[in-house]
């Protein structure tokens, strides 16, 4: 029933992580799944686009993909799920679309996510686990 659990991480807030993780590691063990995880960067912000910032400011491609690749994985350390069952996935463009294609590819049994900043009260969903509640094509867990 779940042996492919994808878990979408915002590497900039810990405390979403830190909700979701008895989830995933209780999902995990009943069928020994794999557990990928992915984080996200998003595009640039507009104000680079418009110019008003120097590109020669903007760090490296590589080097964002890889300081967040680090990030991800002191998320991952978080989980007790055993290695050889771990997938990393960096990807870049926009959270809502790469979460989704992801879970196409992979063909994932169930996507866990937190449904928003504890900051945001607002809202019940943020604007990703929105978007992904409403097109994934395979079960949602919405930890709130
Ligand atoms: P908010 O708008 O309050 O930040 P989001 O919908 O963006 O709420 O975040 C809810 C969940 O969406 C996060 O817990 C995470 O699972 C996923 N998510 C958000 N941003 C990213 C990202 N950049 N990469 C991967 N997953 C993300």
């Amino acid at each position: 029933m779940y042996r492919t659990i994808l878990v979408p991480v915002d590497v900039t807030e810990p405390e979403l992580t830190e909700m979701v993780v008895p989830h995933v590691e209780t999902l995990a063990k009943l069928e020994d799944a794999r557990v990928h995880f992915l984080t996200v960067i998003p595009p640039l912000p507009y104000y680079t686009t418009l110019g008003l910032a120097y590109s020669a400011e903007l760090p490296e491609k590589e080097d964002i993909i890889g300081e967040s690749g680090k990030k991800l994985d002191d998320v991952i350390a978080r989980f007790s799920i055993p290695e050889d069952r771990i997938e990393k996935h960096v990807t870049w463009g926009a959270p809502k679309d790469q979460i989704l294609n992801l879970a196409k590819e992979i063909d994932a049994s169930v996507i866990v996510i937190a449904s928003h900043k504890p900051s945001v009260t607002t809202y019940l969903l943020g604007s990703n686990a929105a978007v992904v509640v409403r097109h994934a094509t395979c079960p949602v867990l919405v930890v709130r």
